[in-house]
């Protein structure tokens, strides 16, 4: 448990009190009692986080507050797992240990959306060392505050439900470090193996309030590749002296996109793309090396595997057309940090979106598979083990700003945009909303 500033234990105080709701708030429906916590205390919490975001890895004032809420709502909360990782505990009674996850890190984006309370922070690149601004470009400031708003509301009503809740507070994912750091720190030695393990993330390209759920694979697998060729130097105006390494670097590029296009079946997703080609220093020098920088997508093993093995069969027999000896064939390096896709348990993923069709609405829910090959670092916590998982999506972006958009209007912004800009409202509240409808699906009282 944190040490806290003294006006911080006295506004926690206040909040202690609202976790005990009166039997008449009980008695309104779910969403009106989110709303009201909403209202009361989770706008302020969340325009509070949106003002002050910190960039992944030094999120030290964002655990420190996400520690502070989760123990005033009743929970054994833990600091500092795996760098600046919170987790926190409620058991409840026997029943499954169920895991819900939320990242807390920033990005370094200069905020240009004009809202009133629109981040000025900067801060130290822990990586770099530049100072640079700081904007909750991702949305993790939906997902932080709509983990509270869960952690009241759990607490709060311990009658509706049985099991034990694991609540994470996640660092760095956009550096796709933190839930690693986090299984390496030995949270499920520590704190248990989850029996399920959720997630969800705002989404500005579905409309506010919006659950999207896939029984597929809503985010891809990630590598980074790096390709070494050697070549032999010369004069340029006498290649027959050297081996050009950009001529062969060339080729090695376009065979690539045969990969995804020619040996993946049609139906199945795949994306090799050379992101960087660093060779040569002048006009008339041939150079003795070039340099590529792959990422490489996936959404399962299989593809991975004809992906990888295809990048190390083209590029070293490239080399070998080329007429490089054996001893000079290009290296094929594939980094140790792999991002595995994010893949759904399709029965868990039809299990919560009948729960809730039932309990939020049926047009609320959509099904829609992810259009893009971005990648997230959730799956550390659901591989090796493999542990029963749903990622789902909310929506974050209000409907006027599409049919805006749809008439000629700005764009509806992306994430990572310097303009991107959710309405929080809808989104905390359905993310609440939802995360409370499938905790309870998974932790029935009886
Ligand atoms: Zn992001
Ligand atoms: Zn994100």
């Amino acid at each position: 448990m944190s040490v806290l500033p003294r006006s911080l234990q006295i506004a926690l105080t206040t909040c202690c009190l609202c976790i005990s709701y009166p039997t008449s708030i009980q008695a309104q429906s779910l969403a009106d009692t989110i709303q009201s916590d909403y209202d009361s205390h989770l706008a302020l919490l969340f325009d509070h986080f949106h003002r002050n975001p910190e960039l992944s890895l030094v999120e030290f004032k964002t655990a420190a507050r996400m520690a502070a809420e989760l123990n005033a709502a009743g929970f054994e909360v833990t600091e500092n797992v795996g760098g600046t990782g919170v987790v926190a505990m409620l058991k409840n009674g026997p029943g499954p240990l169920v895991m819900m996850r939320a990242d807390m890190d920033g990005l370094p984006v200069e905020e240009k959306s004009g809202l009133e309370n629109a981040s000025k922070a900067t801060q130290k690149d822990p990586i770099t060392g530049d100072i640079v601004p700081v904007m909750h470009a991702c949305g993790h400031d939906v997902h932080i505050t709509s983990l509270v708003g869960t952690a009241r509301h759990m607490s709060a009503n311990l009658q509706d439900w049985s099991g034990t809740l694991m609540l994470i507070v996640q660092p760095a994912e956009e550096r796709v470090l933190g839930a690693r750091a986090m299984r390496e720190d030995e949270l499920w030695e520590r704190f248990g193996t989850p029996d399920y393990a959720l997630a969800f993330h705002v989404a500005s390209e579905y409309e506010a309030g919006r659950i999207n759920v896939s029984d597929g694979s809503p985010y891809a697998g990630a590598d980074t590749v790096d390709i070494i060729i050697h070549g032999v130097g010369a004069h340029g105006a006498s290649p027959h002296a050297g081996k050009d390494p950009i001529v062969l670097g060339a080729q090695i590029v376009l065979a690539l996109q045969t990969l995804v296009a020619r040996e993946l079946s049609p139906r199945q997703p795949g994306v090799v793309t050379v992101g960087s080609f660093h060779s040569g220093t002048k006009h008339n020098i041939i150079s003795d090396r070039a340099h590529l920088q792959l990422t490489v997508r996936n959404t399962n093993e299989e593809t991975r595997k004809i992906l990888l093995e295809g990048i190390e069969r083209i590029a070293v027999n490239m080399g070998r057309v080329a007429g490089l000896p054996e001893d000079r064939l290009p290296e094929v390096i594939v980094s140790e940090e792999s991002v595995p896709p994010t893949v759904n348990d399709p029965q868990l993923a039809q299990q919560l979106r009948r729960a809730w069709q039932t309990e939020i609405g049926e047009e609320v829910v959509i099904s829609e598979e992810t259009k893009g090959m971005g990648a997230e670092d959730f799956p550390y916590f659901t591989v090796d083990p493999d542990i029963t998982s749903v990622y789902w999506s909310i929506g974050g972006t209000p409907k006027e700003a599409f049919e805006w958009a749809a008439a000629g209007g700005p764009a509806v912004p992306s994430h990572h945009s310097p303009l991107f800009k959710i309405a929080p409202e809808p989104s905390v509240t359905r993310g609440v909303q939802s995360t409370v409808v499938a905790l309870k699906e998974l932790m029935p009282a009886d």
